[in-house]
């Protein structure tokens, strides 16, 4: 029986945040050896999607065997802790070593990680593999389309294999695809790849897929895909990321040698390249947003409308608990209010020890050191606690088991505000529903989310009703505002004169 080793180390890096620490690696997911053999099996699976379908597709082909070594991401945060990420290096060295010999390997990772000392975690990581399995060895590996790829990562896997969606509901399929391509080369095929890097961060908020330039690009990456062509990858990149490896790329596996994916690949860059000027985001400043909640909440024959925080995305490493919209609605008496996730284990301690029914003073932020989360005091009633266990019912992680740490749903005014312990985005409906929250009924609803959220909330809310807001956050879209220190230079649209030519 084949035997196939999984490992992934996933994070998403936002130079701009804080110092990603081990504990937020165990809170958020660690699956080592055995108890990560029994997730790959669960019916509501911890492990990222991409292995449940990489599993399913090697299932449907008869008996193989599974070599579970490591499995570990982050929330999105900054860099991860230097020490750490050597330790969780050796740990994989060490398990994937013991369980020689594979067949393959498959590696699920995010592909947008920095550490504290190495630029190219994912690279170190995919290095490593190869230099363990040897050249023969299929090694096979996913990335999020927001990953900040480099020829390094290119150069140690066969092929790279990243989202098409955004919000990401293929990560299942994507999985499904890399065992396509493990079963193929074990019948023979010899894939070749060509990667190329382009100058431009598009705003986050200009990366959705189902309209616009890359949803464009996308498409016409799909149009090339022929009898030689293994993959196309498309990748927008974490522009927040503020790394060397900072930039959209392209990435093209083909059968029929490196030519071919040369040429297909130059293709599409030059396409990207020259509809650079569209990625443009759209906002709506904090006042317009606050009256259009207030004339919402007062006047029920309009129809309810969704404010996303954009800015304070944890899902790309913001903090989870800037208090500008919070503060705004508040302050103008806003009705049928709810907002999701807000990070403050603290606040949500006291809470738990205070009990369902109590009154008292929310302090939010009291123990917070970012300077964008402000602190901010206001009365509130504690309407429900929650352990935070659960399992995603809509969205992007459907199925799948999450935990927000001690929770408690609290009432300030015409608000009801979800508070949590875990660090994570508000993507999907189940964390305001496990409050027995009616999302239907209310009249404005919050979150802290840069887009998966669509993926949850499109029950209820159309494109039309869904505004991104623009206030401060360490995702803000306008990248102007940020002091980008180590990404290069010049890139589009920091230096709008940049020209490129493959
Ligand atoms: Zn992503």
């Amino acid at each position: 029986m084949k035997r196939v080793a999984l490992l992934g180390f996933s994070l998403e890096s936002n130079g701009h945040a804080p110092v990603a620490t081990e504990a937020e690696f165990r809170d958020y997911m660690w699956l080592e050896g055995e108890a990560f053999g029994r997730d790959i099996r669960s019916a509501a699976p911890e492990s990222p999607p991409e292995i449940r379908g990489f599993v399913k597709e090697m299932d449907r082909h008869g008996p193989w065997t599974p070599v579970p070594i490591l499995m570990t991401a982050g929330g999105a945060s900054g860099p991860v802790d230097q020490r750490f990420f050597e330790d969780v290096v050796a740990r994989m060295r060490a398990g994937l070593k013991a369980a020689l010999p594979v067949d393959a390997v498959y590696l699920p990772e995010h592909g947008a990680a920095t550490a504290t000392g190495d630029d190219d975690p994912d690279a170190t990581v995919f290095e490593m593999v190869r230099e363990i399995v040897g050249p023969k060895v299929p090694v096979v590996a996913t990335l999020d389309l927001h990953a900040n790829c480099s020829q390094r990562m290119v150069d140690a896997v066969d092929v790279l294999i990243g989202y098409v969606t955004n919000p990401h509901v293929d990560m299942e399929e994507r999985g499904v695809e890399a065992a396509e391509v493990v079963r193929e080369m074990w019948a023979g095929m010899k894939p070749s790849s060509h990667f190329i890097k382009l100058p431009l961060i598009p705003p986050s908020i200009t990366q959705n897929t189902d309209a616009g330039p890359y949803a464009d690009i996308l498409r016409y990456g799909k149009s090339k895909k022929d009898g030689d062509i293994v993959n196309v990858t498309i990748l927008s990149g974490f522009t927040n990321g503020d790394t060397p490896k900072n930039g959209m790329s392209v990435v093209v596996s083909s059968r029929n040698g490196k030519a071919k994916a040369r040429e297909v690949a130059r293709d599409i860059a030059t396409a990207c390249w020259a509809d650079r000027q569209r990625y443009v985001p759209e906002m709506m400043s904090l006042d317009d947003a606050v009256a259009l909640s207030v004339k919402t909440g007062r006047n029920i024959s309009l129809p309810p409308q969704l404010l996303a925080d954009v800015a304070d995305n944890p899902g790309g490493g913001g903090r989870g608990n800037t208090t500008w919209i919070l503060k705004g609605l508040h302050g103008a008496k806003a009705e049928g209010v709810i907002l999701g996730t807000f990070f403050d284990p603290p606040l949500a301690a006291e809470a738990h020890r205070l009990g369902e029914g109590a009154v008292f003073r929310a302090r939010f932020n009291r123990e917070e050191t970012n300077a964008l989360s402000e602190p901010y005091e206001a009365e509130a009633k504690i309407l429900k606690l929650h352990d935070g266990a659960c399992v995603g019912r809509r969205g992007i992680f459907a199925g799948r088991t999450m935990n927000l740490g001690p929770s408690a749903l609290l009432e300030i005014g015409g608000l009801r505000q979800v508070v949590n312990s875990i660090r994570l985005q508000m993507l999907d409906t189940v964390y305001f529903e496990m409050f027995g929250v009616d999302i239907g009924a209310a009249r404005t609803v919050v979150v802290k989310s840069r887009g998966h959220f669509r993926a949850a909330f499109d029950q209820w809310f159309p494109n039309e009703r869904i505004h991104n807001i623009d206030v401060p956050g360490l995702n803000m879209p306008v990248l102007s505002r940020f002091g980008f220190k180590r990404c290069p230079r010049p890139i589009f649209p920091l230096d709008p004169e940049v020209t490129w030519a493959p």
